[in-house]
């Protein structure tokens, strides 16, 4: 790999999110920062990094999960909203990639790195689009105890107004845009997006390239709906495609093809011991994904944790 200076700052704010990762859902001790407070932190002090896809797309990483922009003739189409600690260097990060206001946000998720934008961009007069069990979340108050965190609701400017539930397409900037839910992935409410014209396809959250994964099975995600979001994300992409993840570099089939291999590895690893009566704890002592924890164990999601999320998934 090329170590750009770019590279570098993205590898530096990895650095600090797995240096966090200690702690980072460690049962909730009501005395410890939550992670989600560090995590704000650490963005605040993040740059953010423009990196140029095809045609007139976009990704910023730094703020949060992946942000992707399409810039059109009047404005820009944005995939999720970060993080809003990261409000003034997202602003001029964008004022980078072209001229003219956020039109539209499309929320991948409901998880606050994707969607706590969403208030400033909608009182700078973004429309937000998402799925209506996204809007549900958002729009109220939300404890994860994992997180050592509760949620407020957004204010109603950071509320989507347009919903989709399976699947709509947009044209914007001489783009054909394709939102789509499968169903339960990552969560309830997923959306991927596709950029038709540039072949670029978002996956959110239901892809981390090169990482361990979250998996929200308290808002009804799951491995097995994770796997099932892979597998058709490999059929309707080729080599040509760019696949964007929700975090880590921006990808391809190749890599989307090992992650979904990775995930049914370790499902079918954990199953088997689960199958066979082990606790959470045995099968966590087990260590059901040690062949990947060298390259996919590196980031906030520690192997433990990610066989327990496995785990309280089947
Ligand atoms: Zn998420």
């Amino acid at each position: 790999m090329k170590i750009t200076p770019a590279t570098l700052r993205r590898l530096l704010l990895s650095t600090t999110i797995a240096a966090l990762g200690a702690s980072w859902f460690a049962p909730a001790d009501a005395a410890a920062v939550s992670p989600v407070i560090q995590i704000n932190e650490a963005t605040s002090k993040a740059d953010i990094t423009t990196q140029q896809l095809r045609g007139n797309i976009s990704v910023l990483m730094g703020a949060g999960g992946n942000i992707v922009a399409l810039q059109g003739a009047k404005g820009k189409f944005l995939v999720d909203a970060g993080i809003s600690v990261s409000k003034a260097k997202l602003q001029a990060a964008l004022a980078q990639v072209g001229k003219g206001p956020v039109k539209y946000v499309a929320n991948t998720h409901w998880h606050w790195d994707h969607t706590d934008g969403n208030t400033w961009l909608g009182e700078s007069g973004a429309t937000i689009i998402a799925h209506p069990n996204t809007l549900k979340h958002i729009s109220e108050t939300t404890r994860v105890d994992d997180w050592n965190y509760t949620f407020k609701p957004l204010p109603k400017a950071g509320l989507p107004t347009i919903l989709v539930k399976d699947g709509k397409t947009m044209q914007f900037g001489g783009e054909l845009i394709t939102l789509k839910n499968l169903g339960n992935g990552h969560t309830d409410g997923d959306l991927w997006i596709r950029f038709e014209k540039a072949d670029v396809l978002v996956l959110g959250d239901t892809f981390w390239n090169g990482v361990y994964p979250f998996i929200d099975n308290a808002s009804h995600g799951g491995i097995n709906e994770a796997i099932k979001w892979a597998n058709h994300a490999i059929e309707q992409s080729s080599d040509h495609t760019i696949i964007v993840p929700g975090h880590g570099p921006v990808g391809n089939r190749a890599q989307l093809i090992e992650f979904r291999d990775m995930l049914v590895t370790v499902r079918d690893k954990v199953k088997g011991l689960k199958d066979k009566g082990l606790t959470v704890e045995q099968a966590v002592a087990a260590k059901p994904t040690s062949q990947f924890d060298a390259k996919y164990g590196n980031f906030v999601i520690n192997p433990d944790f990610f066989t327990r999320l496995v785990y309280a998934g089947l």
